[in-house]
């Protein structure tokens, strides 16, 4: 059992440490022991990787994943979902509710958490429903779920229509301290909608699903924080006023944080193109200011973090007509190369795309890792910031394939992957302990 690693003469990026510079980093013990800009002797015994033009970064944290075990094994499981992810150079998730056997009580919890063991490739942070079965009407009981290990409430999938039953969960809340994540759609609005309201949709004869079903969401919800001093997360913010709104509640100091899913600032509602499924999504793919409105953004702080809302989906979901088609797409494998489209095209600078796949999901839910300190858990993502790679979604880790990114070409790929010292991940393979 190899107890010590040296990375030698890598391009090292912690934000949240200030380190972005050429570095040796040891590991041992499963833990960061040294950041050392002179070169490190290699401690007996160690393993050796020479980093020489690669990134060193702390390990991606993905705050929006749906693996679909209990109920849905066909999709995705607990094992699958972590194999994808640190495929993607993802050494921690956290595990949507929204499984055919909701996670709303400790039992369900459990479940999630001991197949993560088994499945011993990532950390799998469950997050527990804020009402029973996701039904909106009854609280689920928060205290028994976070109890059993859960980070965050959320019925992500659904909004919580019900004004004081929301009220009540963000004042709730705050006695563990924990995030209430929100799916920001008001129904009413959103009712008998394919995909976003704007010129394609028209063009298609579609209903359209208009920007104002977040905006207005996320206006009440920031009122409702406000009186509530809780903790709100915004999911998957995907039009222009959401962002604006944010950033103004930012700014007075509310405890608001959100993220953005890569589709939402990669495509517009153009990708919909002839009622292409693999483009139906919830929230909708947005149109071009909105997608504008998302990288600022990404840039000034308003977003926290990069999530990918990896929903996994069978074929048979995907191949019916639009309307009928299933929202979402896989996004474990695919987020890397997106974040670092954004890196080439000047938008992001290397050290922010770290951050918004680190440092920012860590800091938004609390979690262990997302920077490199000496003492901080060995969760490391080793990127090959060059090399150009094409997207075979026939290659995936993960159980499904709904993708509309196959066949993309990316430049910058997840060489090794980390965790807790154990490389569970290098060129290409799986490293699993069983
Ligand atoms: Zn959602």
């Amino acid at each position: 059992m190899m107890t010590s690693v040296l990375f030698q003469r890598a391009r090292v990026i912690d934000p949240r440490n200030e380190v972005d510079g050429i570095r040796d980093v040891l590991v041992t013990d499963g833990r960061v022991a040294q950041v050392s800009e002179a070169p490190l002797t290699a401690p007996k015994d160690a393993r050796v990787v020479d980093a020489t033009g690669k990134w060193v970064v702390p390990g991606f944290i993905d705050l929006h994943v749906h693996l679909r075990e209990p109920g849905e094994e066909g999709k995705e499981t607990v094992l699958t979902g972590c194999r994808a992810a640190v495929a993607g150079g993802f050494t921690g998730v956290v595990a949507m509710p929204n499984t055919k056997v909701v996670n709303d009580s400790a039992l369900v919890t459990e479940l999630v958490l001991s197949r993560a063991r088994d499945a011993d490739l990532c950390h799998v942070y469950p997050a527990g429903a804020i009402t029973k079965g996701l039904k909106g009407e009854e609280l689920s009981e928060a205290g028994e779920l976070i109890g059993a290990g859960c980070v965050a409430l959320t019925d992500d999938g659904r909004p919580v229509m019900n004004a004081a039953l929301m009220r009540r969960v963000l004042q709730y809340a705050t006695l563990f301290d924990v995030p209430v994540m929100v799916h920001e759609e008001d129904l009413t609005l959103s009712a008998g909608g394919a995909m976003h309201e704007g010129a394609t949709s028209t063009r298609l004869g579609l209903r359209g699903i208009p920007a104002s079903a977040e905006v207005a969401m996320v206006a009440r919800d920031l009122i409702l924080l406000e009186e509530t001093k809780g903790r709100l997360h915004v999911a998957h913010v995907s039009c222009e006023g959401s962002v604006r709104l944010i950033r103004e509640a930012k700014k007075r100091g509310l405890r608001v944080t959100c993220e953005v899913a890569p589709h939402h600032f990669t495509l517009d509602d153009r990708a919909v193109g002839d009622y292409d499924t693999h483009a139906k999504m919830a929230p909708p793919l947005r149109g071009d200011a909105d997608v504008k409105a998302l990288r600022e953004a990404l840039v000034d702080g308003t977003v926290d973090a990069i999530a990918t809302d990896h929903a996994p989906h069978g074929v048979s979901d995907k191949l019916v007509e639009f309307e009928k088609g299933i929202n979402g797409i896989v996004g474990l494998e695919t987020a890397l190369g997106l974040t670092l489209a954004l890196v080439h095209e000047g938008v992001l600078t290397p050290r922010r795309a770290v951050e918004l796949l680190s440092e920012g999901p860590a800091r938004v839910f609390g979690l262990p890792g997302g920077h490199l300190a000496p003492g901080s858990p060995a969760d490391i993502t080793v990127v090959s910031p060059g090399e150009e790679w094409t997207v075979d979604a026939h290659r995936f880790y993960s159980r499904s394939r709904n993708t509309p990114f196959h066949g993309r070409t990316f430049k910058g790929r997840v060489t090794q992957t980390w965790v807790g010292g154990r490389c569970v991940f290098e060129d290409g393979q799986l490293k699993e302990s069983r």
